[in-house]
């Protein structure tokens, strides 16, 4: 499988566990805000069979594996990679933007993720603009059923800049994101969520669109609106510095 970059150990990306990290390169979504997109298009593939090896030498204290990326669901052999993790014994924590519930569902039918982590790019009257590709309701919306039937999941939005309509730019606002917070009830049937509101961080070394390297991080009173406001819906919902 292709890997663009890989962390030997970190405490952060898999809670609970000291895990490894496997940046899968490529990505279906051209979101504005994107730096990893970016980052891996450059990066060289180092193959995975070096990382197998890795977790071999270190699967005694290393506990868990998060890929991540890009998009890991692009990857045609995900699958058989995530088996050999399994083989090893490690839990398998997979990030994705939602966007391949087909290939989720064969995911959870052979139980080869512990923890799913999704995006929900703001409310879904956005997603063409967050995602920056139209048309991607129907499949993360399946998604996102599906996601909540892994053994732990969490759901997360960045509360980035957005480009609007009208060609302004701004930070997604407190109602759009209750109404992202409201989708969730209303596709998943419960309020009982793992949510995160994450701070957008912007990089001068290159983010999808360049204009949005202007904007400053998230502030943090917009943060602190938003996570009150979302808690009447999902009571379950942390910020992420
Ligand atoms: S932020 Fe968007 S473009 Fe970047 S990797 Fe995630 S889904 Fe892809």
């Amino acid at each position: 499988m292709k890997i663009g970059a890989v962390l030997g150990f970190n405490l952060i990306d898999y809670p609970g566990k000291i895990a490894a990290v496997a940046f899968t390169p490529g990505c279906n979504y051209l979101c504005p805000h994107c730096h990893a997109a970016p980052l891996l298009a450059n990066a060289k593939d180092i193959g995975d069979a070096g990382f197998l090896q890795y977790l071999e030498t270190v699967k005694e204290w290393v506990t868990g594996v998060v890929i991540c990326g890009g998009e890991p669901t692009l990857q045609p052999d995900l699958i058989p990679f995530m088996e050999k993790i399994r083989s090893l014994s490690l839990a398998v924590k997979l990030d994705t933007n939602g966007s391949n519930p087909a290939l989720l569902a064969r995911i959870l039918a052979r139980d080869l993720a512990d923890y799913v982590a999704m995006d929900v790019k703001g409310p879904e009257s956005l997603w063409s603009a967050t995602a920056g590709v139209p048309g991607q309701s129907a499949a993360m919306l399946e998604s996102m059923k599906l996601v909540v039937r892994f053994p732990i999941y969490e759901f997360r939005t960045t509360v980035a800049p957005v480009l609007r309509a009208n060609g302004e730019i701004s930070f997604l606002t407190v109602p759009e994101m209750a109404a992202a917070a409201r989708l969730i009830i209303e596709t998943t049937g419960s309020p009982d969520h793992k949510y995160y509101v994450q701070k957008f961080i912007p990089r001068k070394d290159g983010l999808l669109d360049k204009r949005f390297e202007a904007f400053p991080e998230t502030p943090i009173q917009l943060l602190q609106d938003i996570h009150k406001e979302v808690l009447k819906h999902l009571p379950n919902t942390q910020v992420r510095g």
